[in-house]
């Protein structure tokens, strides 16, 4: 799942910078950025009888701004009138004032209940619905709408569904290719594991990047992302390269979990092995009391330094900084991408 964040933002004050993330934001709106808010069913239920969890104070570099332009109330609309369920009001993201208005929005496709339950993040759990059929052609209308040169499509995790909602994922990028054959399509997919054949639909249906968060490293998977295994998602990312060379692909941690500074330079070379093209570094945000703590804020010169050293261990593309989430500046991303592997095949 990608990164994710939860963010005290006021539509009411617009163009406003506000703190970002955190369990004290008011719930009456969290509750009115998310699409599918239901009330009925705890967000969380395999964290409410979790301890409350310490939140640290965040230091005057964490903030946003908010949402509540005409530009982001227009992508708004085109996002209730399809139906749609984002990544952006899910998760919270500290983003969505500052993408909304550039009409970048991250679709999450095949329900917003998801089958695991990783310390991070606020996509709700629990028991997913039916998958909707109709979904591939609503995404792919939203698209031709917004007039979007570059898309990112994520999911919630489907461990229910035999090949993981890989199937799903080829017919979202074949209705995209067909109603808004100029875009540019990025997926960010869960990690397919034990799905076999899951991996090889996606990449048939070729996407232009294909990103999977690492989310973290490895010494920390077991409290942050207890349902999935380190070098099955290296490995993944491995087998695209290996299946389309020409796919570009792209992966992500977050930092402040409590990693040290050499567990993140081994996950470059563990990432560089498998030839991944686009790195990106951002600050977790602790979602409510229940999510896993932030061990630390990372100052923005340390991942300054992050990006330096990652540049220098060969990812044809880096970014790093406290904000810098997977589908954040994702189409701007892609032009340089291109540019730079046109640069380096001479
Ligand atoms: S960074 Fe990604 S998830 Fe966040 S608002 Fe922008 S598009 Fe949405």
């Amino acid at each position: 799942m990608a990164v994710v964040f939860d963010i005290k933002t006021d539509p009411r004050r617009s163009g406003s910078l506000v703190d970002a993330g955190g369990a004290d934001q008011p719930a009456d709106l969290v509750s009115n950025m998310s699409a599918t808010a239901d009330t009925a069913r705890p967000r969380h239920p395999e964290k409410a009888h979790r301890p409350d969890q310490p939140i640290l104070k965040k230091p005057d570099w964490i903030r946003v701004k908010a949402p509540g332009s005409p530009a982001w109330a227009a992508t708004n609309k085109i996002v209730r009138d399809n139906k749609l369920v984002t990544v952006c009001e899910e998760a919270g993201c500290p983003n969505i004032g500052e993408c909304w208005e550039k009409k970048h929005a991250t679709f999450m496709i095949m329900g917003d209940t998801c089958t695991r339950a990783c310390a991070f993040c606020n996509i709700r759990t629990g028991l997913p619905a039916a998958l909707d059929p109709n979904e591939p052609e609503s995404v792919a209308d939203a698209v031709a709408k917004l007039g979007l040169s570059h898309v990112v499509i994520t999911s919630v995790d489907r461990d229910d569904l035999a090949d993981g909602g890989a199937q799903h994922f080829a017919q979202t990028i074949a209705a995209i290719r067909r109603r808004a054959p100029k875009t540019t399509i990025e997926i960010l997919t869960p990690d397919f594991l034990r799905k076999d054949g899951a991996l090889e639909t996606v990449v048939a249906a070729r996407p232009d990047v294909f990103n999977h968060n690492l989310e973290t490293v490895p010494s920390k998977y077991l409290k942050v992302r207890p349902g999935a295994r380190y070098f099955h998602s290296i490995r993944l990312l491995q087998q695209v390269k290996q299946l389309d060379p020409t796919i570009f692909t792209k992966s992500g941690i977050m930092v402040g979990l409590g990693e040290e500074r050499e567990e993140v330079l081994q996950l470059m070379d563990d990432l560089r092995t498998a030839e991944v093209d686009f790195l990106t570094i951002g600050q977790y945000l602790q979602p409510t009391k229940k999510h896993h703590p932030v061990i630390r804020f990372v100052e923005p010169s340390e991942f300054k330094s992050f990006e330096a050293v990652a540049n220098a261990k060969g990812f044809l593309l880096v970014s790093s900084s406290p904000f810098t989430r997977s589908s954040h500046h994702a189409g701007e991303d892609f032009a340089r991408l291109q540019a730079r592997r046109k640069a380096h095949l001479g």
